[in-house]
């Protein structure tokens, strides 16, 4: 199961996963860095090599839909909504929703952002469960959300001596820890974090508030939980 799936993230997958044993793919927001590589994956699953039996389950945020028909107009005007059909099973889901792909349970919650976006818990049959933060300020429903996971794995955009003016919709290395903490996660992976940001200073900076085990992500990044 792939959450966001932003430039570059298609490229990367293909490293670990053929394409067409994919489960489902689950959109937190529709800013293009969490979406984007849609595209790619569609034409891998309509021309390439791997078939699947079936369409792909593509979950997206209320609103994601039309958006997403808005984009693909722009540049397949002749098959707008074949393009996305012929491959992809589009569900919405929202915050109310529960939704299970195989042995995994999907929870969402909204966050704080410039734009609807949802955090998604995953708990598998067993009770180990990883949650994702999407893009947020601090948030008490993220926190709430993730209560007792395996896994946070939390954005970090702002560098440490960065803030956001006026309505906010990110989280520094500390933000993301005091929620970690104030959730009681197991373990806090930092993501979604600038370039020129030395991964090293935001663990630092996560460990001061927070003491489980904790970590910073990159590609092809590979972790067991639970
Ligand atoms: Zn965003
Ligand atoms: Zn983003």
């Amino acid at each position: 199961m792939v959450f966001d799936i932003g430039s570059g993230a298609f490229a990367n997958l293909r490293q670990f996963v053929d394409y067409h044993r994919l489960d489902a793919v689950v959109i937190t927001h529709m800013h293009a860095d969490h979406f984007l590589d849609i595209i790619p994956l569609r034409y891998a699953l309509k021309y390439g090599s791997l078939r699947r039996h079936g369409k792909l389950e593509l979950y997206l945020p209320p609103g994601g839909e039309a958006m997403l028909r808005t984009l693909v107009s722009a540049f397949a005007p002749e098959s707008e909504n074949d393009f996305l059909d012929e491959v992809f099973d589009i569900k919405v889901f929202t915050e109310k929703d529960s939704v299970e792909v195989k042995d995994l349970r999907l929870t969402f919650s909204k966050t704080l952002h410039y734009i609807e976006a949802y955090a998604i818990r995953a708990t598998a049959a067993g009770g180990t469960s990883v949650t994702y933060s999407a893009d947020t300020a601090p948030s008490d429903d993220v926190v709430k959300l993730a209560r007792g996971s395996n896994l946070f794995l939390c954005e970090a955009t702002l560098g440490p001596y960065e803030t956001e003016g006026g309505m906010r919709g990110h989280c520094s290395a500390r933000e993301a820890a005091l929620m970690a903490r104030e959730a009681d996660v197991e373990s806090l992976v930092l993501t979604h974090y600038g370039s020129g940001i030395p991964p090293d200073s935001l663990s630092e900076e996560a460990r001061r508030h927070f003491s489980g085990d904790c970590g910073v992500a990159d590609d092809f990044l590979q972790l067991v939980v639970g």
